[in-house]
């Protein structure tokens, strides 16, 4: 291979960022489209009481399934909309779509459990994204126990008074807010006590290495010790297999997400799931 030097070389890198820009202008562009003709939909995943492995709540997480084909990542759609303005208006339908897959399982007895929706960075800069939570849930009759909110460190050091302010009213209202990916910020710990939170959730980084690195199980064992002082709920994030459930399970985090239990479902699965449970319940209580 001819060794990159000279003016080719700059030609080489220009000609990378140029195609990554049309990239993430083309795929802002079809975002746009997936919005309008409903390519989008909301996944679930289970969060699990760590002792019995009883669900106690869902995380409501983005999915684009392009008519097209070809499915892009969440990680990739979201921080595309990010950097456009995308961000609002997919999160609005986020928020209003959980609210109303909330009622609609309400409505059908399928049992108490919470759904959680994550916020990013520009969504929480922005004091409207909470008050039109707030509107969707009054128009699906939600309590703010149906409902709870992620964010992440970064993401809540960045939020201003106002949303701050709102933040609290939701907290004081019972709303759950959680720290998603905790340990993975650079914000110091100072703003746990500052800042309206009920839970953390630590990142999955942790969890993936932890039963044979004991630097990420001593920061796992003092996220718990701190949550709990603090009076936090702690959720382990991406335990994957029976090695990592018993590790976080002896730490004594409360809550456990990830592909061991269940991946992410469909709503419609989601639903079959939540039913079977309820059948369960119905059969040994009647
Ligand atoms: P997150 O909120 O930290 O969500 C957890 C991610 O870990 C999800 O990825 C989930 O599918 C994945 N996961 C769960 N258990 C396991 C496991 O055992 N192993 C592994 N390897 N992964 C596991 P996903 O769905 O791709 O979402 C990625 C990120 O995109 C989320 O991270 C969140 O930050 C963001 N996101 C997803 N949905 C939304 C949304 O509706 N709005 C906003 N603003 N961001 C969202
Ligand atoms: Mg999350
Ligand atoms: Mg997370
Ligand atoms: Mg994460």
């Amino acid at each position: 291979r001819a060794k990159l030097s000279g003016p080719n070389r700059y030609w080489f890198f220009n000609r990378q960022i140029h195609d990554e820009l049309i990239h993430q202008h083309q795929l802002a562009e079809r975002l746009q489209n997936a919005l309008r003709d409903g390519e989008l939909a909301l996944y679930y995943q289970p969060q699990v009481a760590a002792g019995s492995g009883r669900i106690e709540n869902l995380e409501a997480l983005l999915r684009w399934f392009p008519k097209e084909g070809g499915a892009v990542s969440p990680g990739e759609f979201i921080a595309v909309a990010e950097r456009s303005n995308l961000i609002h208006r997919l999160g609005d339908w986020v928020l209003c779509e959980a609210c109303r897959q909330k009622a609609q399982w309400k409505a059908m007895g399928l049992g108490d459990y919470r759904i959680d929706i994550n916020f990013s960075g520009k969504q929480v800069t922005q004091v409207e994204t909470f008050k039109r939570l707030e509107a969707c849930m009054e128009e699906y009759e939600l309590s703010p126990r149906d409902i709870g909110i992620e964010l992440t460190e970064n993401v809540l050091i960045e939020a201003d008074d106002q949303v701050l302010d709102t933040l609290r009213r939701l907290y004081h209202r019972g709303m759950k807010i959680a720290i998603d990916d905790f340990g993975t910020g650079y914000s110091s710990l100072s703003y746990l006590k500052q800042f309206p939170v009920t839970a953390l959730k630590i990142d999955r980084s942790f969890v993936r290495d932890a039963p044979s690195n004991p630097s990420d199980q001593a920061i796992m064992a003092a996220t718990v010790f701190i949550g709990h002082r603090l009076g936090l709920e702690v959720v382990a994030e991406g335990v994957e297999n029976e090695e990592q459930l018993e590790l976080v399970r002896e730490l004594g985090c409360d809550l456990v997400q990830g592909y061991y239990h269940f991946k992410p479902m469909s709503a419609t699965d989601t639903q079959k799931l939540l039913g079977g449970l309820v059948a369960v319940t119905d059969k040994y209580s009647g």
